[in-house]
């Protein structure tokens, strides 16, 4: 998958600009508050109709300006395609264009322009709470595998109805005779999430492995370990096996799930653990490690979905080679030899022998 050009009309802070890009890297570069994030914004929104900053459609709109306008020229499936989004104020809906054929939703235009992004919230994900991680996991998972979006749906849809139960069970009993059909059903489903992280884990912590030895130029190795529930011994058994294992632990739990009125145990408890040569980055990490970590996650993120579908993302890299020594930003500037990379920094004097340099000030390219 290749941007070609990108147009934007009243974008964010971009009036109008029409920029044709590299195959290789792109390496954005400018002051702080010029517009860099905003163009990997662009990009993003571009392929799946969705920012990953913005809470309104209406953000993205320059201000004063009444429509936004992004408009791009893709090669991907073997031919050239054309994308278009036209986002308005005021809750009037936004339009969308393939090949100049009009389409209703997102959906209408997958697989067109996929991206990976990695921006320095990941490494708060890398640090912080599991419910962060567990979504990094499945939102990688769920490009990867329409089947497992589906079952993470059903079974958060299931959860939330038994979270209503357990509430309400305090001012009327009668609604526990309902709960083993919800408790049998959960653990059904569960195991299936289960069997698909377990593989999922297992090649994305290859994957990263791979990536981050060449990132560190050996020094450290990668180990990624996915965790469950604690009667699962093994997450590769059957979904059968998984789902005994499930209802193992939920009735071990069941007292306490009713005293505590919430859902105390399963999968949507489930986290992952890096270390680095066997150390545990969540609690010892540095900041360059992590931050290594977290990019070589987002590497192996693209390869499996190359594998899976035989194109690669186009990877968007938001403000990474700020905390990495020379040889690590050598490496993210000239050593991802494959697809296409945005790479955005503040600094200036960076080089990279992949591609082009674009600069940009104020909305504006230099
Ligand atoms: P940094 O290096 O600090 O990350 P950046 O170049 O990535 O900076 P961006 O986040 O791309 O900066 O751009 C931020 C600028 O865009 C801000 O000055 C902000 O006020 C402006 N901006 C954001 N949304 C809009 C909008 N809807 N209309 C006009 N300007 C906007
Ligand atoms: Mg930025």
């Amino acid at each position: 998958m290749e941007l070609r050009k990108i147009d934007l009309r009243n974008f964010r802070n971009y009036e109008e600009i029409s920029l044709t890009f590299d195959p290789g890297v792109n390496l954005i570069v400018g002051q702080n508050a010029q517009g860099k994030t905003n163009l990997i914004e662009a990009v993003a929104y571009l392929g799946s109709g969705r920012s990953f900053r913005a809470q309104k459609q209406a953000e993205l709109i320059r201000f004063g300006a009444d429509f936004a306008d992004i408009e791009g020229e893709i090669f991907s499936q073997e031919r050239n395609q054309t994308l278009r989004w036209v986002l308005f104020g005021g809750g009037r809906p936004r339009q969308l264009w393939r090949n100049g054929a009009k389409k209703k939703t997102a959906a209408d235009i997958s697989g067109v322009m996929s991206t990976v992004l990695f921006c320095p919230e990941d490494l708060m994900v890398l640090k912080s709470g599991a419910s962060a991680r567990r979504r990094l996991g499945d939102s990688a998972l769920c490009q990867l595998r329409p089947n497992y979006d589906a079952a993470l749906a059903e079974y958060n849809r299931i959860l939330e109805q038994k979270s209503r139960i357990l509430k309400d069970h305090f001012d009327n009993p009668a609604v526990l005779e309902i709960l083993p059909e919800y408790n049998a059903r959960l653990c059904q489903v569960g195991a299936l999430l289960i069997s698909y992280r377990a593989r999922f884990y297992d090649s994305l912590g290859l994957e990263a492995a791979k990536f981050h030895s060449q990132f560190s130029g050996g020094k450290e190795e990668f180990r990624l370990q996915y965790r469950t529930v604690s009667t699962v011994s093994d997450p590769f058994v059957s979904v059968m096996q998984l789902t005994e294992d499930l209802k193992a632990h939920l009735e071990s739990h069941y007292r306490a799930e009713l005293e505590s009125g919430l859902c105390l145990t399963g999968p949507h408890k489930d986290d992952f653990e890096v270390s680095l040569s066997g150390i545990d980055l969540k609690a010892y990490g540095s900041q360059g490690q992590t931050r290594t970590a977290a990019i070589s996650l987002k590497l192996a993120q693209r390869e499996l979905y190359r594998r899976e579908f035989g194109e690669e993302p186009v990877l968007l890299l938001d403000d990474v080679l700020s905390e990495l020594d020379p040889a690590r930003q050598d490496f993210v500037l000239n050593h991802i030899k494959t697809g296409q990379v945005f790479i955005t920094c503040c600094e200036p004097g960076k080089f990279t022998e992949l591609g082009k340099t674009i600069h940009i000030e104020n909305g504006m390219i230099l």
